[in-house]
């Protein structure tokens, strides 16, 4: 199928294995971190690291929307969704997300509160239509990806004059997080979570486009190449990683030129900025508190922010202790180094975010990467 089989060539991603492997310096290693979910998704899924010879290396990032959202958030959105008079609007990935004390929306639904699942902001809004008796708030969660449309239902219900209708918002923004894992000291103390360089997220680059990481490129003297989610987009985007590095460069470049551009999509940037304003912190599950990394809707439009009209306090809660999702999303651990990984932890019983969604890294591994494990164990196995 165009624009599908071509990227997925099995051949064509060997051949590019084979020159990174020629090009990648033996005396070194490379580090380079997938910040988006998806990416972590489609590594697992394609077997990209099994491409990779054994000293270039990939480290997940903290790129999934659903991973990110602290605790706190998911309990505000139960008690909002507690209230007899509120319905919850919500993707069906957030539903399983667990909250404080075991609870999530999903278990809160089946004890009568009143959350609907939707794949749309739009879905939220007709039945705000529909219910005028009833408020109607969505919980919007994602990065620069999902926001334009969150900032589209707001502009909508302003022009239906929709009273009953509220944003709980969520949004986060790329490159705070991506400057707050570079400033992680890791496990060790040495300093720094080591990566070498980032392959950039693909849909939240073709709204911001390539522009904003060029200052994180050079403050931290990082490459970045933000790729498509194929398979060859991702052996081409490490290739030129790989390239970068050799060379001592550390420039932004583009290998998703299908998609993006340097500057992303001004219409919904515009769009974005007249909408919301900068929150000046947000907490972010494993990375704690980030300045100016989150959204929150404009003085112009308080009456349609769900914080402002139920008035919304966050209280922050703890992650549960033996869930390693927060050095997962800073990229110091993967996913099989969690005892809980395979044991108590599945995608029937998820003890931490990062084994919900898809895109998350728990998930992904669950789904693709422990089976790969388990060859290799018995590889070994076989030799000795
Ligand atoms: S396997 Fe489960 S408990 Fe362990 S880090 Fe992943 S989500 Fe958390």
């Amino acid at each position: 199928m165009k624009h599908i089989d071509e990227y997925r060539d099995g051949n064509l991603a060997r051949s590019i294995a084979a020159v990174i492997a020629q090009e990648a310096a033996t005396d070194r290693q490379y580090r380079f971190m997938e910040f988006c979910g998806g990416h972590t998704h489609a590594i697992s899924r394609y077997g990209i690291e099994d491409l990779l010879p054994n000293n270039v290396q990939m480290v997940h990032g903290p790129g999934c929307p659903v991973c990110v959202l602290p605790i706190g958030r998911i309990d505000d959105a139960i008690r909002l969704a507690m209230r007899p008079e509120v319905i919850l609007c919500t993707y069906a990935d957030l539903m399983r997300v667990p909250a404080s004390a075991g609870r999530t929306l999903l278990k809160a639904k089946a004890a009568g509160a009143d959350i609907r699942m939707v794949y749309s902001t739009l879905d939220a809004i007709s039945i705000a239509e529909a219910e005028p008796g009833r408020e109607v708030v969505f919980f919007a969660i994602g990065f620069e990806t999902t926001t334009p449309p969150t900032a589209r239902a707001i502009r909508l219900a302003r022009r239906k004059n929709l009273a009953n209708f509220s944003i709980f918002c969520n949004h986060v923004l790329t490159p705070p997080a991506i400057r707050a894992i570079l400033d992680t000291p890791d496990l060790e103390g040495a300093g720094r979570v080591r990566v070498d360089g980032f392959v950039g997220p693909a849909h939240v680059s073709t709204v911001i486009g390539t522009v904003p990481y060029t200052g994180l490129a050079e403050t931290y003297r990082k490459p970045v190449v933000v790729a498509g989610f194929e398979p060859l987009d991702m052996m081409q985007a490490i290739l030129m990683l790989v390239r970068q590095i050799n060379q001592g460069r550390h420039e932004v470049e583009n290998q998703y030129i299908r998609a993006v551009t340097a500057q992303g999509n001004l219409i919904a940037q515009r769009e974005m900025a007249e909408i919301f304003a900068l929150r000046s912190s947000f907490e972010w599950r494993g990375l704690g508190e980030l300045p100016l990394s989150a959204l929150r809707l404009r003085d112009d439009y308080a009456d349609l922010d769900a914080e402002r009209r139920f008035l919304i306090e966050t209280v922050p809660a703890a992650d549960n202790p033996a869930c390693e999702c927060g050095e997962i999303l800073r990229g110091i651990k993967k996913p099989a180094q969690c005892k809980l990984f395979g044991t108590l932890c599945s995608p029937d019983t998820p003890m931490g975010s990062c084994m919900v969604s898809p895109e998350g890294a728990c998930a992904a591994h669950w789904s693709y990467g422990r089976f790969r494990d388990s060859a290799k164990a018995g590889a070994e196995r076989a030799l000795v």
